[in-house]
């Protein structure tokens, strides 16, 4: 019999091991994380109940106790966070962090505590355990204040989570879920059981909480195997996030990437090395409220805080694409802003860039252009010649402002334009001005032929408000009519 259990004992050990070698490498989320701190804790405590039943001397077995008791603490911890989140429930990072320090306080005093009068009872010294009865025929452990802490933390452990998850099952509809609560409630059952068994003393002092903590293992594998809910949560977040239309962008509170989804590496395939100018540029876009720009599309960035028990944890950038929103919204500006035969600026916009200019205090000049006798075009050759003779001196500005993009080229009234030339003098707005003249003299139309423009030319004063200035273009303007046409007068 003690031979059995012996080799039961090693290999359960190579079992365990094997099972954390087959788990680690498809470790995944939490659950698993459990699984393999369980199975950590069960091969320690496995190796140390090895080492009490084949030592020959007491202090051997006195360290084969400590390290059994090592393993115990943490297999408790491990099945509690293990049955509890299981089941659905979210242990408190803080609740975790207590259970673990308190485990760990009581291992530290275990394993350092000279005579061990406080695990095994029945000082004074470790002599006094050392006996020839019983199955391990050098071994009779007498348990101390620590062994029924460990009991107690470890039934109340399992009451909690085995009658939380009875709750559950009565509730639960689902087969599925049904089966998976099931598990866990074998768990803490067969777990009792092996307490139950122990003390009773029916195995002859051997520890049947061993062989309770083995089939517990078995038990977990095949719930996160077969009934892995949180895997298959996690895949379900992980294809929520690839296939939502918002790029995401996690960092920590140090501004590291933690986090993006497959959308934000398509915007920035950059992400895939972890590109940190890329949190820079999203700062930048969010704290200036502007769109970015990335080829021919166009992201809005929003920012908010990552936040878990009320802890903040880093930040989270949701890039929106707004190119239809954008495109559209430039395009009804344009067109607010235009005029839709000759594509240059409206009347009310040329007027606002005027103001806007004679604000800046750098000066501007104006040229105001007529077509002369515009009506013999119309009344001769029809009103559609007549607009490519329109849309005949509206290319001519509009070249001048690819040139010069400070220019603003206006269609002030049917036949009647304005070049806005901020920071411009009278004798620029002349030149200007000639350029048009000369350029569209040249112009020969189909059926009109070659024509001509008045102009007129004048700079802004101090005491000019915006009505008296553009009436001073329109004066120079008339001045050229009254002196035959087809020149430029500057007032
Ligand atoms: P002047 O040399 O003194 O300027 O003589 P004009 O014949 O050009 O006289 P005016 O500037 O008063 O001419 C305005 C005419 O322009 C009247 C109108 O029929 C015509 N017109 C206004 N808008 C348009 C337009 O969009 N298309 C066409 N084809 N004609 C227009
Ligand atoms: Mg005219
Ligand atoms: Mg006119």
């Amino acid at each position: 019999m003690y031979n059995t259990l012996l080799w039961f004992q090693g290999l359960s050990i190579a079992a365990v091991f094997l099972t954390m070698v087959v788990f680690f490498p498809t470790w995944k989320n939490r659950i698993h994380a459990y699984l393999f701190i369980y199975s950590l804790a069960v091969a320690v405590n496995n190796i140390g109940y090895f080492i009490v039943m084949s030592s020959g001397n007491p202090i051997t077995t006195l360290w084969g106790t400590k390290i059994e008791y090592m393993g115990k603490l943490f297999i408790s911890a491990a099945l509690l966070f293990f049955m509890t989140e299981y089941t659905g429930a979210r242990i408190s990072e803080y609740t975790k962090r207590t259970v673990i320090v308190i485990h760990a306080l009581i291992g530290v005093l275990v394993f350092t505590c000279e005579h061990h009068s406080m695990y095994y009872e029945n000082g004074p010294t470790y002599m006094d355990f050392w006996t020839t009865e019983g199955l391990f025929p050098h071994v009779k452990l007498q348990h101390g204040i620590f062994y029924y802490i460990y009991v107690m933390m470890v039934a109340g452990y399992l009451l909690f989570a085995t009658f939380s998850a009875i709750r559950q099952l009565v509730h639960e509809r689902r087969h599925k879920r049904k089966i998976q609560t099931a598990i866990i409630i074998s768990c803490g059952l067969v777990m009792l059981a092996g307490i139950l068994v122990y003390s009773t003393g029916v195995m002859g002092g051997y520890d049947a909480t061993v062989i309770s903590y083995l089939i517990c293992l078995v038990l977990m594998i095949i719930a996160t195997i077969k009934y892995d809910l949180i895997a298959a949560l996690d895949a379900v977040k992980n294809y929520i996030a690839d296939n939502m239309t918002e790029g995401i962008v996690a960092i920590d509170t140090e501004g590291a990437i933690i986090y993006n989804n497959a959308i934000a590496e398509r915007i920035y395939p950059s992400l895939r090395e972890k590109d940190e100018t890329v949190i820079t540029q999203l700062i930048d876009a969010f704290e200036k409220d502007e769109v970015i720009s990335i080829k021919k599309s166009y992201f809005k960035v929003e920012q908010s805080d990552l936040t878990n028990e009320r802890k903040t944890f880093g930040k989270l950038y949701v890039i929106d694409d707004v190119t239809v929103e954008y495109n559209h919204n430039k395009e009804l500006k344009l067109r607010s802003i235009t005029d839709g035969m000759t594509g240059l600026f409206n009347r009310t916009e040329t007027m606002r860039r005027i103001e806007e200019a004679m604000a800046s205090g750098n000066g501007v000049s104006l040229v105001m252009i007529d077509i002369d006798n515009f009506k013999s075009v119309n009344d001769s050759y029809g009103h559609d010649v007549g607009d490519t003779v329109i849309k005949g001196v509206a290319k001519i500005m509009l070249d001048l402002t690819y040139i010069d993009p400070k220019l603003s080229a206006g269609r002030w009234g049917g036949e009647e334009f304005m070049l806005v030339m901020p920071a411009s003098n009278v004798d620029e707005a002349f030149d200007a001005a000639e350029k048009i003249r000369l350029a569209f003299a040249e112009t020969e139309f189909q059926y009109a032929g070659f024509r001509t423009v008045s102009l007129g030319v004048t700079s802004y004063t101090e005491e000019d408000d915006a009505d008296g200035f553009c009436k001073r273009a329109d004066e120079a303007l008339y001045t050229s009519k009254q002196e035959g046409k087809n020149r430029t007068t500057v007032k």
